[in-house]
């Protein structure tokens, strides 16, 4: 223990509470034989404090001497491992003149399971039998992927329809992520598919193959391979041993596999922290348990100490009041309710408008006005269920000049022309991955699904290094154009070259192709110099690919242009991309049944206490303001066919009448002068509608 680290301590744990300084230091912080290594599980409602207990945490160990280059620090998004560098930076830094050791520490071991996972298999590669040069398919490409087996294992002309790729992808998905059986996966997620049992364990062997000889990893391998890289005791030493610390973040949403990786990084528990609440279990559709939280403790002998912490420092009093009431209704939960210190604050509102243009209206005025009360747009905050469900506001936006961003939609990686200077890309780094290689090739003028293949196959069969890429079967009137196209795929796949440079000529190679791919290239290529920019900011090429495929740059939107970073502009995201932050004002839009809940999650009672917590999430994210819009109508893609529709809504059963004390209900737009009191601007607050169904019940 470093001596000085007593009287630093007391300076800045001041700021905490004595449950938050419990977390960070033990029992009894700062005196002597205090053990700080001990397994720690720090379990709270939202907004107590809990990623910033870490902060302080990770600072306090680095305060008492060990080595940032060894402590590794999980969190659930690249966002949320930026952030929380820069809190440990800050409250190091308020130490770091009295500490010159201290000053410019950095965080290198911070980022997600997914990330650090990629970087720990690159780095044994060697001693597990993988490529260090594989590429990651996002789950598009494994998609893809899967289709591609599917089609040759006969699979797609089966008479009785089969199961399309999506769907495979999430049931191979579900039982890598929850460590099951397929047979339990079947018959508890997807029934429906029970039936084609044998030719899904077919299909699985014969894309794990694929992935195999083409040096490919997907989302879930990077977790499979490194929980099964744990389970060999001399490698889960090696990697252990590198880190003095482990710490997790928003512990409640990791899945089976996250947990075991923890076990086997930590066998006894000795260094490893983790923070959650299990009323914020949002991911449960992709495998996460809340078991692994509630199990903790127990995991380890003696068992993990447990802190929990129960004044909240985000929300007002009233709002605080609201989130409480909906949560309280979840049929388990072991957080318990917070209480706050700051009295009052305006009243959460129920907001009824009429459709979804007026929603896009409602939101645009308030946002605005709030602005001219100094309210920075960065400091609100518009979230929603599902991504398409801002698209009206999207417009909106644009069309009155408000720049935003959007998390939790992928727009600008979906773009066709980001996806294809990307496969080129992938191509370059690694020329046996078929599907970025299929989609690279045919976009050179004249090649096309039959030349591609040809081409493909000759660099599966040729060996390793040896490709002649440039000497490849093409027509001779390609000829020429395929020599530049290989020269420049082979300069920007080669490790020695300087990046970004290919990557550079590459994309100067792809905008030339644009015009001819695309009516509207000119609006593309601005996403396509914005790829390049991005690319200039990482190190190299294969930290670039592995942090895009991981994390996406936050969405943007074509017509807002990118806003530059000084600038303000509003933050619009999805309710699961919202994890953890928190805004001045929130509005959440669609508070209706079939939005929230999704009619896509309304299947069982856990997946309905899962939209739930959603909507708390979604709640608590707000610190001074909170408008839940209740649009009486909105669009509904029907599935049956037949296009879109327009559906009458109820406002989400989550806030039933008994809650709506909790709000205060109004209607927008304001009925005009004189019309106050007529029946129909009260609309939510008599709620005939419901009478009418209560009739039948
Ligand atoms: P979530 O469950 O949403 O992830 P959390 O428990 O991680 O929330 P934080 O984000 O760490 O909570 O903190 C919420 C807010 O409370 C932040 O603005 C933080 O700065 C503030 N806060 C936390 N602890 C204290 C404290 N002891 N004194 C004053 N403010 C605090
Ligand atoms: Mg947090």
């Amino acid at each position: 223990m470093n001596d000085d680290a007593v009287a630093v301590t007391p300076g800045y744990l001041e700021q905490l509470n004595p449950a938050q300084r419990e977390a960070v230091c033990g029992n009894r912080c700062g005196e002597p034989g205090n053990d700080t290594d001990a397994p720690l599980l720090v379990i709270a409602g939202a907004g107590s404090g809990k990623t910033n207990t870490l902060a302080h945490r990770v600072a306090h160990l680095i305060v008492q001497g060990a080595d940032p280059g060894r402590i590794l620090l999980l969190t659930f998004s690249r966002r949320a491992a930026d952030e929380m560098a820069r809190r440990v930076t800050r409250i190091v830094a308020q130490l770091a003149q009295e500490h010159r050791q201290l000053s410019g520490v950095s965080l290198p071991w911070s980022g997600t399971f997914h990330s650090i996972g990629a970087r720990l298999l690159r780095e044994y590669a060697g001693s597990i039998g993988l490529d260090p040069g594989f590429t990651i398919h996002d789950r598009e490409d494994s998609a893809d992927l899967m289709n591609l087996v599917r089609h040759e294992l006969g699979l797609s002309s089966q008479a009785r329809r089969f199961p399309l790729k999506a769907t495979c992808l999430a049931i191979y998905s579900s039982a890598v992520n929850t460590r099951s059986p397929l047979g339990d996966v079947l018959q508890q997620a997807f029934p429906w598919c029970a039936e084609w049992a044998d030719e899904l364990k077919n299909l699985f062997a014969a894309y794990v193959e694929a992935k195999q000889a083409q040096q490919v990893l997907d989302y879930d391998d990077l977790l499979l391979y490194w929980s099964m890289m744990m389970q060999e005791p001399a490698l889960a030493d090696a990697v252990g041993a590198q880190f003095s610390h482990v710490l997790v973040d928003e512990y409640q949403d990791t899945n089976r596999l996250q947990a075991a990786i923890l076990l086997g990084l930590k066998p006894d528990g000795r260094g490893l922290t983790v923070v959650g609440d299990d009323a914020q279990s949002i991911y449960g559709f992709r495998g996460a348990t809340v078991r692994n939280i509630l199990d903790f403790p127990q995991a380890f002998d003696p068992p993990a100490r447990v802190v929990t912490l129960d004044r909240n420092y985000r929300s007002s009093a009233a709002i605080l009041a609201a989130a409480n009431a909906v949560i309280a209704a979840a049929s388990e939960r072991f957080t318990k309710d917070l209480w706050t210190a700051r009295e009052g604050g305006t009243v959460p509102r129920l907001v009824s408008v009429r459709d979804d243009a007026d929603q896009a209206g409602f939101i645009v005025d308030t946002v605005l006005a709030r602005r001219e009360e100094g309210l920075r747009l960065k400091r609100q905050a518009v979230l929603f269920r599902a991504a398409h469900h801002s698209a009206r506001l999207e417009l909106e936006l644009t069309r009155r000049n408000i720049p935003f961003v959007k998390f939790g939609g992928l727009k600008f990686l979906e773009a066709a022309h980001v996806k294809d200077l990307l496969a080129v890309m992938r191509f370059a780094q690694n020329r046996r991955d078929r599907v970025s290689g299929f989609r690279a090739l045919q976009l050179l003028a004249g090649i096309g699904p039959r030349i591609a293949t040809r081409i493909l196959d000759n660099l599966r069969d040729a060996p390793a290094g040896c490709d002649l890429l440039g000497e490849q079967p093409v027509p001779d009137s390609l000829r020429p154009a395929w020599r530049t196209f290989a020269a420049l795929v082979e300069n920007a796949g080669n490790p020695r070259a300087p990046w970004p440079a290919g990557f550079d000529a590459l994309g100067q190679w792809y905008r030339e192709q644009m015009e001819r791919l695309f009516e509207d290239a000119e609006v593309r290529r601005a996403d396509i110099d914005q790829l390049l920019r991005i690319g200039a900011t990482y190190p190299t090429s294969e930290r670039f690919l592995t942090a895009l495929t991981l994390d996406p740059p936050d969405a943007t939107s074509d017509e807002a242009g990118v806003p530059q970073l000084d600038e303000d502009y509003l933050i619009l995201s999805t309710i699961h991309s919202a994890k953890g932050q928190e805004w001045g004002a929130v509005s959440l839009l669609n508070v209706v049944d079939g939005c929230l809940p999704s009619d896509l999650a309304t299947g069982s009672a856990e997946q309905i206490d899962e939209e739930r917590r959603l909507l708390y999430v979604a709640m608590t994210r707000a610190r001074d303001h909170l408008d839940l819009v209740v649009p009486q109508r909105f669009y509904a893609s029907n599935q049956a066919g037949g296009g879109d529709r327009h559906v009458y809504a109820s406002r989400t059963r989550f806030i039933p009448n008994a809650l709506l004390g909790r709000f205060q209900q109004v209607s927008w737009p304001k009925p005009p002068p004189g019309l106050e009191g007529r029946p129909e601007s009260r609309a939510q607050a008599v709620d005939l509608a419901a009478r009418m169904r209560g009739m039948w019940r």
